[in-house]
């Protein structure tokens, strides 16, 4: 560790609550998908802030809809009608099947929000006492009491029971044991198409489409948290549309706002039929200096197909790291994904690896001490995902 970092680092134990174990690196500037040190060193970023940035770095385009929102109008709060958050509205619902939306501010409160919506559309409009929502192993839908009850790991949850109840989790992958969990008090199925957290799990489709069907017919509610798949990632614009489902509720933050707090749940109809003026809220929301980052997120997003070359970059990736596993099975496990969604399962724990990696100025995510997580953003260039497949490599050549 440099100086420079000591020198963070120093401050960062006297300042903060501890909470986070962090990279030995203090980032000081971005550009599309660079990043740059204290020390002036630079990096290759596959890892976007966990698929925040996904239009890269500082995007111009970007920062001059903040600059222009920024001499107008920040926040008025929900009380008034402003038109930025009704431009992000069209522009989600263009994407969807979805008709209405609802903003916030993070992943975990968009889950929140669907949550709530179930639990008062089932009582509220159905008139049925449902309540549960069933989660699959493996998967993350945040860090509020109630996500982490959703979310269901020991590791996250220690320490900070009582959790809210009305949660229930079933193996991922396991229909029947999903068809045996569901009662007359469940009230939606919550999941991940890829689980991100997990370690980058792609759901089977088979698997998912049973799903839905079981849900179909036990009028019970899909929600598809699409905080880290969503928006473009994995080759569709949304997740759910790789596997033709048609969840009613979807929750939305990561990318959303390509690195401002912004998070989001779309839903249809009769399902949005679940909330009525006051039932739920939030102080910044939907704000408009947000919300107009996030419409021009989206636009760009649109009018560049940023499905498309996630959807290519990811398959190249793919095909490079396979013919990688085929050349040194003893040291890759498996190679998965789905778009920009990749995760590197290795034979043996990975820290080593992820230092070397890190050294030679890649940064991606170690998962589980064994699967290397790459999450770049949208616009990275196919020679910075070939020199990372290059140098992953020669690490593993030469690396004991
Ligand atoms: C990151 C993540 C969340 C939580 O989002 P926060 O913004 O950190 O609250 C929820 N679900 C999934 C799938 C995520 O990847």
């Amino acid at each position: 560790m440099s100086q420079a970092v000591t020198a963070v680092k120093e401050q960062e134990e006297l300042l903060l609550c501890r909470s986070y174990s962090r990279y030995p690196i203090a980032i000081v500037r971005g550009r599309g998908a660079r990043l740059w040190d204290v020390d002036g060193k630079e990096y290759v970023d596959l890892l976007a802030g966990i698929a925040v940035i996904g239009l890269g770095h500082c995007n111009e385009e970007l920062c001059d809809a903040l600059n222009a929102q920024s001499r107008m109008l920040w926040h008025v709060s929900n009380l008034f009608y402003q038109q930025p958050q009704l431009d992000l509205a069209r522009l989600l619902l263009s994407t969807t099947h979805h008709d209405k939306a609802f903003f916030c501010n993070s992943g975990a409160e968009a889950n929140e929000a669907c949550i709530k919506l179930v639990r008062r559309y089932m009582r509220t409009v159905q008139q049925r006492d449902a309540f549960e929502i069933i989660t699959l192993s493996g998967c993350f839908h945040g860090r509020t009491l109630a996500a982490l009850a959703a979310t269901r790991r020991e590791a996250l949850s220690a320490g900070f029971f009582p959790l809210p109840e009305g949660f229930k989790q079933v193996l991922a992958g396991d229909l029947n044991a999903l068809r045996n969990a569901v009662t007359t008090s469940t009230a939606a199925v919550l999941l991940e198409v890829v689980q991100g957290e997990g370690g980058i799990v792609p759901l089977e489709a088979r698997y998912l489409r049973g799903v839905e069907a079981l849900c179909r017919e036990h009028g019970i509610l899909l929600i598809c948290d699409e905080v880290q798949c969503g928006l473009c990632r994995t080759g569709k614009f949304w997740a759910f549309q790789n596997f033709e489902l048609t969840p009613d509720i979807i929750s939305i933050a990561k990318s959303l706002a390509n690195g401002l707090p912004m998070g989001a749940m779309l839903t249809t109809d009769e399902a949005a039929k679940g909330f009525a003026a006051g039932s739920h809220a939030t102080t910044f929301g939907g704000g408009a200096l947000t919300s107009a980052v996030a419409a021009k997120t989206v636009e760009i997003m649109l009018r560049d197909r940023m499905d498309e070359r996630a959807a290519k970059l990811g398959t190249h990736l793919r095909q490079r790291l396979a013919a990688l596993q085929e050349r040194m099975p003893h040291a890759i496990r498996e190679v998965r994904g789905l778009g920009l969604m990749t995760g590197i399962e290795l034979a043996q724990n990975g820290q080593k690896i992820w230092d070397e990696l890190l050294r030679r100025g890649y940064i991606c995510n170690l998962s589980q001490g064994a699967i290397l997580r790459l999450l770049p953003p949208l616009v990275i260039a196919q020679a910075d995902l070939d020199g990372f497949v290059d140098t992953l490599e020669h690490i593993l050549k030469t690396c004991p």
